[in-house]
């Protein structure tokens, strides 16, 4: 997808910070970090967001998660939150499939 944000990320032609990086998954620090950790972990395949995620997609949803906890554990955080929002009314802004990993403060819950 061309003019996919993180597609372009994906192809090096926006910089990145890289946390992790394997055949199937990319993450990287959030370029506006909302907690002192903010990782963003990304399918390299594009997918627009969990409402696209089709069947076939099962194990690479749960390839981002798996290794959201591997980023996090790795950082050391004992506590953090997974997000993934879905739609813009949720918060959706990039249309590529990412799992946030913040950490490193307290959160409140519900979320705003
Ligand atoms: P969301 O609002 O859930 O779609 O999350 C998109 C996230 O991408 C936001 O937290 C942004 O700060 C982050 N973001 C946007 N552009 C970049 C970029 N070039 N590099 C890293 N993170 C980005
Ligand atoms: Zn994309």
């Amino acid at each position: 997808m061309p003019d996919c944000l993180f597609c372009r990320v994906l192809k090096k032609e926006i910089p990145s910070q890289a946390v992790y990086e394997d055949e199937t998954v990319y993450a990287f620090h959030d370029i506006n970090p909302k907690a002192p950790t903010h990782v963003l972990i990304i399918p390299k395949k594009h997918v627009e967001g969990v409402a696209e995620l089709a069947p076939e997609d099962e194990n690479l949803a749960g390839r981002l998660i798996l290794q959201a906890k591997r980023i996090a554990d790795s950082l050391g955080l004992k506590s953090y939150r997974l997000v993934f929002n879905s739609g813009p009314e949720a918060g959706q802004s990039v249309f590529h499939l990412h799992l946030h990993l913040l950490g490193g403060r307290r959160m409140s819950w519900p979320p705003g």
